[in-house]
């Protein structure tokens, strides 16, 4: 019995663009039967290695009139009825509207998992709409843009654990999943540790011959392997599952592992569309240089990529058994990676050799403490002494004589941390005090690397 998600919302949020991207032309009618409506359309969808049925309500008109409105509530219950899990769609664009909270209630009461997903969510204008989809008391929403295939690596993040669940739950009694932060309270540095269940997914990416291959082969040695490789995210990447050092792990390869799979296919040409493909799929992206020519445009693009797409970044230098002048090498490669890649402050920088086998280890541990503080939660109280702090060693300006005043901070997302801080004035506000309180956020709370997201709202 295949997993069934059912994708709802109001019309027009994006339902069949969402559908047709997730099944592509894999589309089966199921409802020929007579007495079945068509509006209820099946098909099978394939996310990554994620295989099941998605159920889409679309095809309804606008509900102006009361009719329509009782028949999409009655074709959403039904829906609901059928799935395992629900995924309703609101428009990041228009934010939450009337009809979005009907359908939030329809969920509450019926349906057992619900991932909010805020579609249209692509480029910075949906960043409001965002944020009011955690109004509606369904967790975090998901960014997503079924239009540019945006989030689906996120989108697969919330369906793995339950499509998981569902099939363990064949066999035995299930355990429950938890995957979302519900630790309000949380100290700072609680982590999340992944979930057994769901394995650490780990992007390996550089540019050809900088030793992806050698490096995963030498992490998967002889005898971890656990899956053997099999086509992932997309007929061009593959992924490997496999047990690291304790640490249940999938790794997204991209050229370098078709290369000795054999799979010989214009490899130069793909390997960076695949180093960003698979960088969409990962939770750790690893960026791979070559020591003797590192930080090339093409390794500076995909480690640019990864943070704005909110990837835990971690920099492997390999080849370091080549060098002879080991610190003056380093030295210089921090100086150039905090000048080349500011965003990305404070990032691990691992020296490795996947030839010999030396800093594997290194590289691991900086690859889950990356991963630990990209799912940091910071309690909003802890966060608001720290915001008052901040004001008081550096007030915001004031602007025709009114000082622009902050008045609290709350964290609205992990994967990557993402803080929203209340404000008077948020389009006054330069974007060096944006600066100043992300970089304050980094260190008075320990999260070096990760990309931090914060964003000032008004309140007057
Ligand atoms: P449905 O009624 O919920 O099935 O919505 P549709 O899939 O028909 O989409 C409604 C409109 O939104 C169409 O014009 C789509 O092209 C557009 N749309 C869908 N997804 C996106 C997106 O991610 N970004 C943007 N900007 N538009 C989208
Ligand atoms: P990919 O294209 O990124 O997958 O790179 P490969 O893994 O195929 O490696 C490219 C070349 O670099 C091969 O000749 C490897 O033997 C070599 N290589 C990889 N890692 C190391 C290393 O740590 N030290 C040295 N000296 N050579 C390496």
């Amino acid at each position: 019995m295949s997993f069934k998600l059912a994708i709802v919302g109001r019309p027009n949020v994006g339902k069949s663009t969402l559908f047709n991207r997730l099944v592509g032309k894999r589309l089966a009618l199921v409802d020929d039967q007579p007495g079945v409506t068509r509006d209820l359309r099946e098909g099978e969808a394939r996310l990554g290695d994620l295989r099941f049925t998605v159920i889409d309500t679309a095809g309804l008109e606008e509900a102006t009139d009361e009719s329509l409105q009782g028949r999409m509530r009655a074709l959403t219950e039904r829906a609901v009825g059928m799935a395992d899990a629900c995924l309703f769609v609101i428009d990041a664009r228009a934010g939450v509207l009337p009809a979005d909270e009907v359908f939030a209630d329809i969920l509450r009461r019926k349906s057992a998992h619900v991932i909010l997903a805020a579609n249209k969510a692509e480029g910075n204008a949906a960043e409001a709409g965002v944020l009011e989809g955690y109004g509606l008391g369904l967790g975090e929403p998901l960014r997503l843009s079924a239009e540019h295939g945006e989030g689906l690596g996120e989108l697969h993040a919330a369906l793995a654990p339950l499509i998981e669940a569902s099939e363990a739950a064949t066999d035995a009694e299930a355990a429950p999943v938890t995957d979302v932060d519900v630790d309000e309270e949380g100290e700072t540095g609680a982590a999340h540790a992944p979930t057994p269940a769901r394995p650490l997914q780990v992007a390996v990416v550089g540019r050809p011959n900088a030793g992806k291959s050698t490096l995963i082969n030498a992490i998967l040695g002889e005898d971890r392997l656990l899956t053997g490789p099999e086509a992932g995210i997309t007929r061009d990447a593959i992924s490997l599952g496999l047990d690291w050092a304790g640490t249940p792990t999938r790794i997204f390869d991209t050229a370098g592992m078709r290369k000795k799979a054999k799979v010989q296919d214009k490899v130069e040409k793909l390997s960076v569309a695949d180093g960003l493909r698979a960088v969409k799929f990962a939770e750790v992206v690893v960026v791979l240089l070559d020591a003797q020519i590192p930080f090339e445009q093409q390794d500076l693009r995909i480690a640019d990529l990864a943070e704005r797409e909110g990837r835990a970044v971690v920099v492997a230098v390999n080849k370091w058994d080549l060098e002879t002048d080991r610190q003056g090498k380093l030295r210089e490669l921090k100086e150039e990676f905090a000048r080349l890649l500011p965003q990305m402050k404070g990032a691990p920088l691992v020296t490795v050799s996947a030839k010999t086998g030396r800093g594997l280890d290194r590289l691991r541990d900086a690859v889950l403490r990356a991963h630990e503080v990209w799912n940091r939660r910071v309690s909003t109280a802890r966060l608001n002494r720290w915001l008052a702090g901040m004001v008081e060693m550096h007030p915001p300006p004031a602007p025709g004589g009114r000082r622009i005043r902050l008045r609290y901070a709350t964290q609205v997302k992990t994967r990557p941390p993402g803080f929203v801080v209340m404000c008077s004035a948020p389009e006054k506000l330069p974007e060096s005090y944006r600066r100043y309180l992300i970089n304050g956020l980094r260190e008075d709370f320990d999260m070096p690397g990760t990309p931090i997201r914060l964003t000032f709202r008004s309140q007057a």
